[in-house]
């Protein structure tokens, strides 16, 4: 059985803060289910090893790395049967706030030391090292938080294979130069086909210099990142290892992402049966305190930052709920969006809900609910929700951009056995309500509109395939890497 170690700072239902955490779960899920044998790595954040007291998790090995005493604890990820490491090490992961920010929203000072400490196990954990039987085959190490494992196993004899998986190039893992010294890592690692990014440290060249092999999560973006619009300064290195690089479109967790069986509603509905999902449109406008009226319902549910348009989502609303619209959101993050979202809900109270927070049962409650679902983002390396909304038969309206465009096909540009809902292609507000427009257009014809939500909803989002890409890729590289290949 191939053993996968697959290193991410983020695992649904434990840690969450996006897309990744879903994937970090579905996806080894799904290798499972295809006979591999995959364990994941986290850092032993507060929730983890709260779950893990629950599951009476083992100690395994205990570490002492530099002058932190780590533990190695052994439990499930819940709900699966598959295996969970934990980094037991309190001082740098037994922290209120989320994996990355104190409460206040502000970085956590020493994360170059905490993530660099939880590249060192994992790394160890890879050679067999760990005081721990079981080695893997393949690393599988998710954005920059694990970007320095293929560094500390690039000289090492008889190391597995690795694969290093770009969710967001936006997010690099960027540190002074001081900060690399203090690391201790090699001097020869400072330069700019390594570690060095003008003249600070990137977590994230690691993997991309260093992995056997580089995938990001959509085919669209794996083609973006290679250009200077999106390639976040890396676009030349991308370039570089294009052979080295491909797209595997995400899958989604079918099983939790359900409306005939979704755990988050009070009523259930399918593709031949789509009556009910009226009665969840009209229990969402309940719970939200809009009024209960037919005119159309718009979504948005997502972390409040630049990259996910939120400023055209503003733009684009006035005209919008001036004809009746109404427009949820559920999101949290940069402050700067919640005035003008706030002025939007006061001139209209009765059409606009805001919910700031993070709260997974109304993510699902309006994926559900509404008509369309909004994702105007600037760009997006494959996005999820439009896949869930599409399982929901709630159209997404999106900005033709990586994994967006890869998902969702427009209803002008399509044939009516292929299209699924609205894009548009200028990165302008008035192109994104040009999209809407059309999509409220479509909404007054329902052949057209049942057409559209038939082909969302019929369509397959799920890993099984999307997993199997995974698989065929580590064993490219064990044949690579096996003794006598060339
Ligand atoms: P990203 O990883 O850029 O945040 P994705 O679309 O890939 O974007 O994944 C976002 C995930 O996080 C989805 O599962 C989405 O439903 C969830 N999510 C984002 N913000 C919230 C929120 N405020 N409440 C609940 N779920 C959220």
């Amino acid at each position: 059985m191939i053993r996968i170690l697959y290193a991410t700072s983020e695992v649904f239902p434990l840690v969450k803060t996006g897309g990744l955490a879903d994937v970090s779960a579905s996806l080894p899920e799904a290798l499972c289910r295809l006979g591999y044998d995959v364990h994941i790595i986290l850092p032993g954040y507060p929730a983890a090893m709260e779950a893990a007291r629950n599951e009476s998790a083992l100690c395994k090995a205990r570490l002492q790395i530099g002058h932190h005493s780590v533990n190695l604890l052994q439990t499930r990820l819940p709900g699966t049967s598959v295996t969970l490491w934990l980094v037991d090490c309190p001082a740098l992961f037994d922290r209120a706030g989320n994996p990355y920010q104190n409460s206040k929203g502000e970085d956590w000072w020493d994360n170059a030391q905490r993530f660099e400490l939880f590249c060192r196990v994992a790394a160890l954990m890879a050679l067999g090292q760990a005081d721990i039987s079981w080695v893997p085959d393949i690393v599988h190490c998710n954005d920059w938080q694990t970007g320095l494992i293929p560094v500390f196993l690039e000289h090492q004899q008889n190391r597995p294979g690795t694969v290093f998986t770009i969710h967001n190039l936006a997010y690099q893992g960027l540190f002074p130069q001081e900060i690399f010294r203090a690391l201790g890592l090699a001097d020869s690692l400072w330069n700019m086909h390594e570690l060095e990014f003008h003249g600070e440290m990137s977590f994230i060249k690691g993997g991309l210099v260093f992995g056997d092999r580089i995938t990001t999560v959509s085919p669209g973006y794996a083609r973006e990142i290679q250009t200077p619009a999106y390639g976040c300064g890396l676009d030349g290195l991308l370039r570089h290892r294009q052979d080295k690089l491909c797209g595997i479109l995400n899958g989604i967790d079918t099983r939790l992402w359900n409306p005939e069986d979704d755990d988050c509603l009070e009523c259930h509905y399918s593709i031949g049966q789509l009556k009910n999902k009226a009665y969840c449109k009209a229990n969402l406008q309940q719970q939200l305190g809009l009024k209960p009226v037919k005119a159309p319902l718009l979504g948005f549910i997502g972390r409040m930052v630049e990259q996910k348009g939120l400023d055209w989502l503003v733009a684009v609303m006035p005209p919008l709920l001036e004809r009746g619209c109404q427009f949820a959101l559920l999101g949290s993050g940069d402050r700067r969006y919640e005035e003008p979202l706030k002025a939007l809900a006061l001139q209209w109270p009765e059409q606009v809900s805001l919910t700031l927070a993070y709260d997974e049962v109304l993510s699902h409650r309006i994926t559900a609910g509404c008509d369309l679902f909004m994702m105007p983002s600037r760009f997006e390396p494959c996005g999820l929700n439009q896949m869930y909304s599409l399982r929901y038969g709630t159209l997404p309206v999106v900005h033709a951009v990586g994994g967006l465009r890869d998902t969702v096909f427009d209803y002008a540009d399509e044939g009516p056995g292929k299209a699924n809902g609205f894009c548009f292609k200028e990165a302008t507000a008035a192109s994104f309500l040009g999209a809407i427009e059309r999509a409220l257009d479509c909404r007054k014809k329902p052949k057209s509109w049942r057409r559209l939500q038939h082909n969302g909803m019929s369509g397959d989002y799920s890993w099984k395939h999307r997993a199997q890409s995974y698989g065929d890729l580590y064993l490219g590289i064990m044949a690579e890497r096996a003794p006598g290949a060339n």
